[in-house]
């Protein structure tokens, strides 16, 4: 099933929560919503959700108005973050509640109910708690439930809402990996809202990063990492270092040093904002002519790169991620005089000069 938002506002009173949104998820899609709290990406699910009503645009499923459609024949499924399993009910149950409120007529029978909640179970992993009731539980086993019970009515569409949001950073890693897994064989259309921007380039096909209400950016992981379209969305998607500097001749100058910026041309001088990953610094400890003076204020080799802060004879802290084996070659520790030169830059943009 494919979705397609057409210039959708959406406002809380005179509050836009969704402004002039159109977005189109091709069938089988896993999308990643991202964006700061309040964005608007749960009025954004429950609007396609069809479980609240937007004041101009159209959502259409599979080409055909969705308006015309109720919430429960929309074929949607979904898992939020505190989507409470029936307490009262075991696993089964839970799994199996779905089915066993259809209408008589297009009801399976006792044994094909049981059948398709035991492939869900062998699916999620969970065989063994079928008997249990959700307190006794770990959060990650529930959220599996939930998903379980989503997918048990054979949904067109899943929308996660920080489905993994409760859960503690191992659990979290685990069912994400699943949760790719999952989407790979059964390539049901998902739309999956988070605020981790880790998990959003992890898991989804493309993100779309939204901010007060409207999609800033939609692209691949790659794409919005490597080619932000301004600041906001790069300083959203993983540390970055910022500078304010002065163009000239293809240098950047920071204070008094002149830096030479690979890839930049300036027809003339002016004043730019210079936004660097940690990974594009390059590190020395003898002068190469063209980088900043820093000290070495903190060396943390614990993980796959190395993090080292420094702070620079004017004052800046620079956040630099280095290689376990460049930290091996530059033996550098706490309190070290090091230069820092530019192997490249992520973004620039360009800031107006005072008449
Ligand atoms: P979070 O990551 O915190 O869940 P979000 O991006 O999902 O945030 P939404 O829940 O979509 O954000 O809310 C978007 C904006 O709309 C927020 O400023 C919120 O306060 C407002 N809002 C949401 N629901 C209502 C409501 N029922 N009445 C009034 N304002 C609302």
């Amino acid at each position: 099933m494919s979705i397609e938002l057409k210039h959708v506002n959406k406002k809380f009173g005179s509050f836009k929560a969704l402004d002039d949104v159109s977005l189109k998820i091709e069938n089988g899609e896993l999308i990643a919503l991202l964006g700061p709290s309040g964005s608007g990406k749960t009025t954004l699910l429950r609007v396609v959700a069809g479980l609240d009503a937007f004041d101009e645009g159209q959502v259409l499923f599979s080409g055909r108005d969705a308006q015309d459609q109720k919430t429960r024949e929309r074929g949607v499924g979904f898992v939020f973050q505190h989507y409470a399993l029936f307490r009262h009910m075991t696993v089964f149950d839970n799994i199996a509640f779905g089915l066993n409120v259809l209408p008589r007529n297009i009801r399976p029978s006792r044994e094909e109910i049981r059948a398709k909640v035991m492939e869900l179970l062998h699916l999620i992993q969970l065989e063994w708690v079928s008997e249990r009731y959700p307190w006794q539980l770990s959060g990650g086993q529930r959220q599996r439930i939930a998903l379980a019970r989503a997918l048990a009515v054979r949904p067109k569409v899943l929308l996660l809402d920080e489905p993994f949001g409760s859960l503690d950073a191992h659990v979290r890693k685990e069912l994400r990996a699943w949760l790719r897994r999952f989407h790979d064989e059964f390539h049901i259309t998902t739309i999956f809202v988070t605020h981790d921007q880790e998990e959003a380039l992890e898991v989804a096909d493309r993100i779309v990063v939204m901010n007060r209400g409207k999609l800033v950016q939609v692209g691949t992981p790659e794409d919005v990492f490597h080619n932000p379209v301004n600041s906001f969305v790069l300083s959203f998607l993983g540390n970055v270092n910022f500078f304010h500097c002065r163009l000239e001749e293809g240098k950047a100058v920071i204070g008094n040093t002149a830096l030479e910026v690979p890839g930049l041309s300036v027809d003339h001088p002016q004043s730019a904002k210079l936004y660097v990953r940690p990974n594009q610094f390059q590190l020395s400890k003898v002068f190469t002519g063209s980088a900043l003076k820093a000290v070495v204020e903190y060396v943390n080799p614990a993980g796959t790169i190395v993090k080292v802060n420094l702070k620079t004879e004017s004052g800046e802290l620079i956040l630099v991620e280095i290689t376990q084996e460049e930290l091996k070659r530059l033996k550098i520790k706490k309190q070290d005089e090091v230069y820092v030169s530019l192997k490249d830059v992520t973004y620039s943009e360009y800031v107006q000069d005072n008449p």
